[in-house]
């Protein structure tokens, strides 16, 4: 992301300095200031160090005519170190109040970054809670490389969804997947608008022309995994499979062409869930749906914990919307319950959720993943730049670019082709039920498929994951001019 590299040099050195000064000033007794980045080498400053957060519960308030966002933040967080001073990310918004353990705490701002001073240090493995009140007009994200994320202001409300650091401009928070935690998201608006938000719906009140709708998700999320969706909505919700479903489409949608698209395809949600079920373990969470706006220049479809949202525009046959939601929910057990430990190792989502999406074309008798590998391989000429990006280390300005997702995909296969059906699924369906919850790196994944399937395949994800090139195939594919050659996708998802 060009726009935090940009100026993460300089922030990084201020921080270290200040950190260094910190440790100076609070001198004996152990106890010193959190890192400013929990060491993610693709964002240094996303995250922080020194304590662990165990939930969120987000008092927000949200006003469709003026855009302003109010919010009362309550952290519950644990010091995994003696803290004299910790970090929290937060962009842009302005802090009336700060406090922890209900006493006045001192703070400063850098960029991103809130540096929080509590009057007494915190002793490593203690308990503590935050309390932030803060309010502004959250800004949406341009970037150079992902385009528009996070707050969309639509013309009844705003959509709230983005990757990979977005939650730092509506909350502050400890903005990085490896510290997932419980949310609870309390949202009050004009009476009339409906708010969507994560996992389970446990309540709404009305008083004096303002609801509040409250949403739970206690299942452990990644930060960018959560979402605030306000405007009108048609709410639909049933319980099947074990799963409770709430799904959320903009009443303008229905009478639109991506209306019986996104219809058949949502009526097809606890088919999908059950279809992924069958190869990849129980689904990870209490609660489903999805969430459609409608809104233009929303350009992507993203993962968002239990309720994935979509753009309209990927809703323009009953093939394409079904494809979408099946990549958006195999994210749930890859990307979402498994998330990466460091982003860098997005191949892990990415390439996970489009391999679904080549065994659901099978189910449906379209073509078997094995047929979608030989039309991509030959798609490529050896000589494009497909074959060039590592996608085990993409670097963050290629961090979601297409290689990530189809050479992932590929990836996938070639294992597949090497293990065995048998070993594979082994493979796939272990990792997400073993790893549940968890933070996931690609070493990680090769050592879990080198001891499910006993062979060594370093040789394998070398050439497949960390080297610039098309690599050979046993079988290499002949490219056929009827093949359907798999289109970039416009949209990002
Ligand atoms: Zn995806």
């Amino acid at each position: 992301m060009l726009r935090r590299t940009t100026v993460v040099l300089t922030s990084i050195l201020a921080m270290l300095l200040s950190t260094a000064q910190g440790a100076q000033a609070h001198g004996g007794g152990g106890f010193s200031p959190g890192a400013p980045g929990i060491g993610d080498a693709y964002y240094p400053l996303d995250g922080n160090g020194g304590y662990d957060v165990r939930h969120y519960d987000l008092d927000i308030g949200y006003t469709p005519a003026t855009d302003v966002l109010t919010g009362v933040a309550t952290i519950s967080a644990r010091a995994t170190q003696n803290l004299s001073a910790f970090n929290l990310d937060f962009e842009g918004l302005t802090i009336r109040s700060l406090t922890v353990d209900g006493k006045a705490a001192a703070y400063t701002r850098n960029g991103g970054e809130l540096t929080v001073t509590p009057r007494h240090g915190l002793r490593k493995g203690r308990g503590f809670t935050v309390v932030v009140r803060y309010d502004g007009v959250p800004q949406t994200i341009d970037d150079p490389n992902l385009g528009l994320t996070g707050i969309f202001h639509t013309d009844d409300g705003m959509i709230m969804a983005g990757q990979p650091d977005v939650a730092a401009t509506w909350y502050p928070v400890n903005d990085h997947p490896k510290d997932k935690a419980s949310y609870t998201i309390r949202t009050t608006v004009p009476e009339g608008l409906e708010v969507v938000s994560n996992g389970a719906l446990t309540g709404t009140k009305t008083r004096r022309g303002l609801t509040t709708w409250t949403w739970d998700a206690p299942e452990p999320m990644a930060s960018y995994l959560v979402t605030v969706n306000v405007g009108q909505f048609d709410i639909t919700s049933y319980r099947s499979g074990g799963i409770r479903y709430w799904d959320a489409v903009d009443p303008d949608l229905p009478g639109s062409s991506y209306g019986p698209f996104i219809k058949s395809a949502f009526d097809r949600h606890p088919e999908i869930n059950g279809f992924l079920a069958d190869v990849f373990g129980p689904y990870p969470f209490r609660t489903s749906g999805g969430i459609v706006d409608d809104m233009e220049g929303l350009g992507f479809a993203l993962e968002t914990q239990t309720r994935p949202i979509y753009s309209k525009y990927f809703f323009t046959s009953a093939d394409n919307g079904a494809g979408v939601v099946v990549h958006e929910l195999a994210h749930q057990w890859y990307g979402d319950s498994l998330a990466v430990g460091r982003w860098q190792d997005i191949w892990l989502n990415e390439g996970f959720a489009t391999y679904a999406e080549w065994l659901w074309t099978e189910h449906e008798g379209q073509g078997t993943p094995q047929q979608i590998f030989d039309a991509s391989y030959a798609d490529f000429p050896a000589d494009h730049p497909f074959w060039q990006l590592k996608i085990g280390d993409p670097g963050p300005v290629n961090l979601f670019d297409y290689p990530v997702y189809l050479r992932g995909a590929m990836t996938l296969q070639v294992l597949r082709n090497r293990v065995g059906d048998d070993a594979f699924f082994r493979i796939v369906r272990g990792w997400a039920q073993t790893r549940k919850g968890d933070n996931v790196t690609t070493p990680e994944f090769i050592a879990f498929a080198e001891r499910v399937s006993r062979q060594q395949l370093d040789d394998l994800f070398d050439t497949w994951l960390f080297t610039p090139g098309r690599p050979e195939v046993a079988s290499p594919a002949r490219a056929s001019a009827d093949s359907a050659a798999p289109a970039a996708p416009e949209l990002r998802r």
